[in-house]
């Protein structure tokens, strides 16, 4: 059978895979002990900043040790541009009082940080009983803002990625490993 049209077109655009499947299930297993070791036993809420960060939620998540609770919130940061804005408007917010627990936010990506900086304030502001981020990748050399995530898998130079839950126009989430998108074909 011919492939459709939006099949060729779709896998035109994905580039040199930069982080395989199995790069990403060892450094996961690392985050995994390092998060159990460091609240060794207190009442963890996972935050997982949707939607780029399911998969990796449900990877890092079976990968810790130790009790731990899972929350949603879902998060769209305007863009002028390609940039973000900083402006996050939060169109899905958290089920629960976060101040019973030891939160760490899950995000997929960090690269200009203004993101992460409202959101780490806003979940902040709820007094949490302690507040850490980890991102799966981090593309340090973008920063604009002054913010460091507490664990970060990957570093990576500045592509524009797709995969392992990170998409381009809603697409690519479910591809299982980290490519760069060929924007230009
Ligand atoms: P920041 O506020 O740190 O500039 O932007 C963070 C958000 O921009 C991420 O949560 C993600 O949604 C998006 N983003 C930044 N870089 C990339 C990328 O390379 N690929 C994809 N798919 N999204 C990205």
């Amino acid at each position: 059978m011919e492939k459709h049209a939006n099949q060729i077109e779709y896998e035109k655009r994905i580039g040199r895979v930069l982080i395989t499947e199995q790069e990403i299930k060892e450094e996961i297993k690392k985050a995994g002990e390092k998060i159990s070791a460091l609240y060794d036993g207190r009442p963890i809420l996972l935050v997982a900043i949707l939607k780029g960060s399911f998969v990796f939620m449900a990877d890092l998540s079976r990968a810790i040790n130790a009790p731990c609770e899972v929350a949603f919130m879902c998060a769209q940061s305007y863009f002028s541009g390609t940039e973000s804005s900083g402006k996050v408007n939060i169109v899905m917010d958290l089920d629960r009082d976060v101040s019973k627990y030891h939160v760490v936010i899950v995000e997929d990506i960090v690269d200009t940080g203004r993101t992460l900086k409202y959101l780490h304030k806003l979940i902040g502001d709820r007094n949490p009983l302690s507040l850490h981020v980890v991102t799966l990748l981090d593309k340090k050399e973008r920063r604009v803002v002054d913010f460091t995530p507490d664990i970060s898998l990957f570093e990576i130079p500045d592509y524009f990625v797709i995969g392992y839950g990170l998409d381009c126009d809603e697409k690519y989430r479910n591809l299982p490993y980290i490519a760069e998108y060929k924007v230009n074909i």
